[in-house]
């Protein structure tokens, strides 16, 4: 059995507290390596070597700093097959979606490449007279990212790429799901250059997470993941006066109006809701048509396609759609709640308990579902279901549409399919949801906007990537000089007399 390693001071470490994790090929259903879990000692260590390599680091200039990262991307470039693999046999999802987890990560290491742009402050010439004010962003020393399971490529990048443009050290606690592509990255940062210990892969569970929280050298936390746990993380981390975003789970609606294009509506439907077995967050998991007519319509064309799906493993390379959930505890709860949804009395229009899989039988496979008539009240719409199993509450109107989303405590992402522009913007505008898409299912930002939800699906007030990010890894100093006026007539260019 293959035993993984932390990655500290630029080499794999292994761990010294005595507990693992087991880490699954969740296409077989078969556990494929260890994972040492560290301690607070473990994790309390990397943070002390941290602290001396972010010296230098932070003090090297942006431009060196943006080299480094610019060369990082063409190593992911090159092994860019092989870490889509190892996230694949990790994960479970198919090739190309963990080419594509790749690859919106390394679009923010490109942004972050700007970083000597990034870094300037503001300068006001003769504020007052004789007077200047400038400010400008320094690192914060010490921060740390605290990752969940499904983008275990995109989202560490995400973190790391502005923290270290910054020149800021950081820890990274991925998740103990798929460990390794994020030690693969440390590795690719090292060869790009980046000094020993300014990158720390410290890989754990509650333990190191509660050791980063009460760390007083670590300056800011990020992280991403469940609802409750980003509640606990911003709430500790907060108290124990850290600067803390935390992006937490999601329900995301996709409203269809009556004149929207059926055909399309229902191709974005089938790729946002079962893309990636739906443990997206950004997956469309709640379908809202506006009127009973767009309703039937709407399943009708969803039917067919649905059935089409095909499930299996990542080695089937183009040839499957989605692969399976990422441990039999994920499976048992999705399939559970399905359970809840027929008892609740929503209709299930696609039993996905049927559907045909073409990988292991022991792998964490789910087939995909599709409940119509769901309301409210039902668990199936209450929770983050987090597989492959798209529910459709049918609303009168679209005032009722924007109601539902309203009172839904989740505000990651939304969508709306239309060809009323005026609808569309009206709903832009109205929506108390950080990421909305028309006619775009799944709207996540570009790296050189930021990414994050409202309500319950985000903690914090500044956002991931784009702009936001290198005000959250950076702190502001504000200069204000003044000049005595005149000094410069006291200067003298020639010599006194000497009487
Ligand atoms: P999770 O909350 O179980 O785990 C996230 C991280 O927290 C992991 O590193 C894990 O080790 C750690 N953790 C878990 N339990 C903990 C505890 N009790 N105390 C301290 N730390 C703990 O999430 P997950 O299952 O890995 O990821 C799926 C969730 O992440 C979904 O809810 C999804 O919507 C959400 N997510 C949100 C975004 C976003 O940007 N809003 C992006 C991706 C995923």
């Amino acid at each position: 059995m293959e035993e993984l390693s932390h990655w500290i001071d630029g080499k794999k470490v292994a761990g010294t507290s005595g507990r693992f994790a087991d880490v699954y090929n969740p296409a077989t259903g078969a556990v494929q390596a260890r994972l040492p879990l560290a301690s607070t000692a473990e994790l309390n260590e990397a943070v002390n070597r941290a602290v001396i390599a972010q010296r230098a680091w932070g003090a090297t200039n942006p431009q060196r700093r943006a080299r480094v990262l610019a060369e990082f991307v063409r190593l992911i470039n090159r092994d860019m097959d092989k870490l889509a693999e190892v996230l694949s046999r990790e994960h479970g999802k198919t090739m190309p979606d963990a080419r594509g987890d790749i690859q919106r990560g390394l679009e923010v290491i490109e942004f972050c490449t700007g970083a000597p742009h990034l870094m300037k402050g503001e300068f006001t010439d003769s504020a007052g007279t004789g007077i200047d004010v400038y400010s400008m962003r320094q690192p914060l020393g010490v921060v740390a990212g605290i990752t969940p399971f499904n983008f275990p490529a995109m989202i560490p990048l995400w973190k790391i790429g502005p923290a270290l443009a910054c020149g800021n050290a950081f820890i990274l606690k991925p998740s103990e799901r798929d460990p390794s592509v994020p030690v693969m990255l440390a590795e690719l940062l090292q060869e790009a250059g980046l000094p020993d210990g300014v990158l720390q892969v410290v890989h754990g569970d509650k333990e190191s997470v509660d050791a980063i929280l009460d760390n007083p050298d670590i300056a800011a936390i990020g992280f991403v993941g469940s609802t409750p746990i980003a509640e606990y993380i911003y709430g500790r981390g907060c108290a124990n006066g850290k600067r803390v975003q935390a992006f937490g789970g999601a329900k995301n609606h996709m409203v269809v109006l009556p004149d929207a294009d059926m055909d399309q509506a229902a191709d974005a439907l089938v790729g946002a809701g079962y893309g990636a077995a739906g443990e997206r967050c950004m997956a469309i998991s709640v379908a809202v048509p506006v009127g009973e007519g767009t309703a039937d319509r709407l399943v009708e064309k969803l039917i067919p396609r649905i059935n089409a799906l095909r499930v299996g493993p990542y080695t089937e390379g183009d040839n499957v759609d989605y692969g399976p959930l990422v441990t039999a505890e994920a499976k048992a709860r999705v399939l559970g709640l399905i359970e809840e949804g027929v008892k609740a009395g929503a209709e299930l229009v696609v039993d996905g308990r049927e559907h045909a899989i073409k990988g292991d039988e022991a792998g964490f496979y789910v087939g995909p579902h599709l409940f119509d008539r769901v309301t409210p009240e039902m668990s199936i719409y209450r929770e983050e279901i987090f597989g492959p199993v798209l529910c459709q509450v049918r609303v009168p109107n679209y005032a009722a549409a924007v109601e539902l989303i309203k009172n839904n405590p989740y505000g990651n992402g939304v969508a709306i399919f239309t060809r009323d522009g005026d609808a569309a913007r009206d709903f832009a505008s109205r929506i108390d949801v950080g990421m909305v898409g028309i006619n775009v299912p799944i709207p996540v930002p570009l790296a050189y906007y930021t990414f994050g939800g409202w309500k319950k699906s985000g903690f914090g007030d500044l956002n991931q990537h784009g702009p936001d990010a290198f005000r959250f890894y950076t702190r502001t100093k504000t200069v204000t000089a003044r000049w005595p006026s005149g000094l410069k007539e006291g200067g003298e260019f020639h010599f006194k007399q000497v009487d």
